[in-house]
């Protein structure tokens, strides 16, 4: 199968091309016709699986037959959880659309909103935004909803764990009621279901990703270790094995920041990015990071969601995450397009249950290989796959969703205070 062949044309297969496509990835192949079409999906798909080109390459080729867009009016939304997602997006749209006469624009929170404004005055083919900014601009009606012919929520999913339920449905009851709608999320949980009911007509749907499966190209294992060496044993990793760059994640902004300190003072170009670092360090962070000058960037996972950092060889898990599936998210930054990665947990004797739950649901027990010097006094139980299958959630769930409240995110919930929506972006 070749791109030429999905219907797409010249001058989108021209700038495919320059990317360096040979053929579409899976998701590619179903989802380009079925929205050249004007289907409805919802595809199961994580970062990785070039689920952005999926989407955006059949909708600049829908724009670009369609009227020029209207002053502040925007024909295609794509709504992303994170502003670093959404930058991404936009770059890309912006990438695959070099040959058309379609424009498109970026808008998230934690920046000023006048430049944003200014920029919507002419309108936009393609808008690609984060749902609190989006919901802002509207009310101000530096945005207009009328013309907006596609919608895409990507990472649905975290959307949801995120708290915007309320900020989609409301943007969602301000569209107009034609309109073609494409549903992205990593997992179709009950909730995405429930969503989707709302949402989207007789949909696609379009699985590329066997649920809780992680990446067959990457190689998985874990370092039993005690917690205090954590450290030390990351140290010794980065210089035994040469890692030229990393990423690490942590459980809590507090932890990211004590590490790339740690790193910092020992020699190692590190940073830390989480939901308490202001917009500008965090694109300075990841900037700075792409282009290579920084060797370890540390981060929670919803800072590190989305993030599409090509051919990243190792991933680190230095904290286990609670939230099983986020382990399959994080180990998603590495064994992309093909290539092969590695990804290394550093697990304490406290983290057993973690670990347990990772490997219940990756249906696999990880290979441990214990480093010299770090052999950890208390002991990491024995693991024996459980291949019970996994209960589905319980209703209550929903009720949290309905409320705002955000699910997953250790980082911003703190056990003493009650749950509060996150903030939006
Ligand atoms: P995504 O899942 O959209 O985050 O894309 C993951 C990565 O795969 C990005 O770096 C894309 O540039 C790359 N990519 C997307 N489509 C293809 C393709 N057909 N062949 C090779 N790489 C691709």
């Amino acid at each position: 199968m070749s791109f030429s062949s999905l219907g797409l044309s010249e001058p989108i297969l021209k700038a495919v091309s320059k990317q360096g496509y040979e053929k579409p990835s899976p998701i590619q192949e179903q989802a380009i016709p079925a929205i050249l079409e004007g289907k409805d999906i919802m595809a199961a798909a994580q970062t990785g699986t070039g689920k952005t080109a999926g989407f955006t390459l059949p909708l600049l080729e829908r724009l670009s037959k369609g009227k020029p867009v209207r002053s502040n009016h925007v024909r295609a939304l794509v709504l992303t959880p994170t502003r670093e997602l959404a930058a991404q997006v936009g770059e890309s749209v912006a990438k695959y659309a070099k040959h058309l006469s379609i424009s498109s624009a970026v808008v998230f929170g934690g920046v000023k909103v006048s430049p944003q404004m200014l920029r919507m005055r002419k309108g936009a083919d393609v808008l690609v935004a984060t749902p609190g900014r989006l919901m802002d601009l509207h009310s101000q009606n530096a945005v207009k909803f009328q013309d907006v012919e596609i919608l895409v929520l990507d990472e649905a999913d975290r959307m949801l764990d995120m708290g915007f339920i309320r900020d989609i449905r409301k943007i969602l009851a301000l569209l107009p009621k034609q309109r073609q709608n494409l549903l992205f999320s990593a997992t179709f949980s009950d909730d995405i279901r429930n969503l989707a009911k709302g949402l989207v007509n007789d949909p696609v749907e379009i699985d590329v990703n066997p649920r809780n499966q992680t990446a067959r190209t990457v190689n998985q294992w874990i370092c039993p270790v005690d917690q205090k060496k954590k450290a030390n044993l990351l140290t010794h990793l980065l210089t035994d094995r040469q890692w030229k760059q990393v990423l690490v994640f942590t459980k809590t902004k507090h932890g990211a920041n004590r590490l790339a300190t740690h790193l910092e003072g020992r020699g190692i170009s590190a940073a830390a990015i989480h939901g308490n670092k202001s917009q500008a360090a965090r694109t300075k962070a990841l900037a700075n990071f792409k282009a290579g000058e920084v060797r370890v960037l540390v981060a929670t996972d919803i800072a590190a969601r989305g993030l599409d950092i090509e051919q990243l060889p190792q991933v680190v898990n230095f904290d286990l995450p609670h939230v099983p599936e986020d382990y399959v998210h994080r180990i998603g930054r590495t064994g992309r397009a093909g290539a092969v990665g590695e990804a290394i947990s550093l697990v304490c004797a406290e983290e057993f249950k973690d670990l347990q739950a990772i490997e219940r649901l990756t249906q696999q027990v990880l290979h441990r290989e214990i480093i010299d010097g770090f052999n950890p006094i208390n002991k990491l139980g024995v693991s024996r796959l459980n291949t019970t299958p996994i209960k589905a959630k319980k209703p209550k769930i929903n009720r949290q969703l309905q409320s705002g409240a955000s699910l997953k995110q250790t980082e911003r919930r703190p056990s003493s205070k009650p749950r509060t929506p996150r903030k939006p972006t």
